[in-house]
């Protein structure tokens, strides 16, 4: 007797950083769009302050979202970059958030986007970000999760700082170890989420994949993307979430889904974006529908959180 799979539930939608296609990313005006555009969950990107508080942002440095440069020109360090961590929790919030600088710190990152250095867009912390969430919840009747990664746990531990533990401590006050369904522990570092998870943490883990092996750093159990590296992994994660070049190339599906799938984890792909379509793919819509049909990924990391709950309603119709 073959053994009955389940059905597949409808894939969820990730907030990247909020609706970052239509505010700046990660500022709560961004995040208030995408609960109401019907996302499932929020992002959280982590990083800590001077002061050891934990601040929504998705750089350690603070250049490319912010007004830092012009602020406090004296304060780069010999890269050229601002840290977060040089900062107090003080000094960070009364810095402007800006939409996303390019690179070389001029022009806009995405220039169809909203305009650079416009607004009063302000940084807040992760406690901060979990209460705006939750009363958005409470006044909506809606149960939206959260789905906070830890950036660069190795070098915020370099820097003093346990920021998986801080983390897990801020997750608790607010009650989300009793609430493991609305709640994804993100990392690109498997090592902490394997620490984490032997000191006992219950929470819904994704381990992050990036698209060269030299950008993700040390694999303690092999090649992620082989069967025998997606096995290792379902011993600590639950989900994996893969660039989408892993998923998905010239228009083709690798098949990277459906082994995961057989390892028993979920898939979460990143990054959809309107304005950065991959090679085969002529719509948006068209990318969205392949992921969420023939592809049958379990959800998507998007900064167009409306555009993904549209191509769910279509792909629940289609069947
Ligand atoms: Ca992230």
């Amino acid at each position: 007797m073959t053994e009955q799979l389940a059905p597949r539930r409808p894939p969820v939608v990730i907030a990247h950083r909020g609706a970052s296609g239509y505010l700046p990313e990660h500022t709560l005006e961004a995040k208030a769009l995408a609960h109401g555009q019907g996302a499932d969950y929020l992002e959280q990107d982590v990083v800590a302050s001077r002061d050891g508080r934990l601040f929504v942002l998705h750089d350690i440095e603070l250049d490319r979202t912010t007004d830092v440069a012009e602020r406090h020109p004296e304060r780069c360090r010999a890269d050229g970059r601002w840290y977060a961590i040089d900062f107090d929790a003080r000094e960070l919030r009364a810095l402007r958030v800006t939409e996303r600088l390019a690179r070389d710190g001029t022009g806009a990152r995405y220039p169809e986007r909203f305009p650079v250095h416009t607004g009063n867009f302000r940084m807040h912390t992760l406690d901060e970000e979990l209460e705006f969430i939750r009363g958005l919840n409470r006044a909506t009747g809606r149960d939206v999760g959260i789905y906070p990664e830890l950036k660069s746990p190795a070098w915020h531990r370099a820097q003093g700082i346990d920021l998986g533990a801080e983390v897990l401590a801020c997750l608790e006050r607010f009650g989300y170890a009793r609430q493991g369904e609305r709640v994804w522990l993100q990392c690109f570092d498997p090592e902490e989420l394997r620490r984490l998870r032997d000191a006992g943490c219950r929470l819904p883990m994704v381990q992050l994949i990036a698209p060269l092996p030299e950008e993700q750093g040390q694999w303690p159990v092999g090649d992620p993307l082989s069967d025998a590296g997606l096995a290792a992994l379902a011993d600590t994660v639950q989900a994996v979430g893969p660039w989408l070049g892993h998923v998905l190339q010239d228009g083709q599906d690798t098949g990277f889904t459906a082994r995961a799938h057989a390892a028993g984890l979920e898939v979460h792909p990143w990054t959809l974006r309107r304005e950065e379509l991959p090679a085969g793919w002529a719509t948006f819509d068209g990318l969205l529908d392949a992921l969420f049909g023939r592809v049958g990924v379990d959800g998507v990391f998007t900064d167009f959180p409306d555009l993904a709950c549209a191509a769910r309603v279509r792909s629940v119709a289609a069947g």
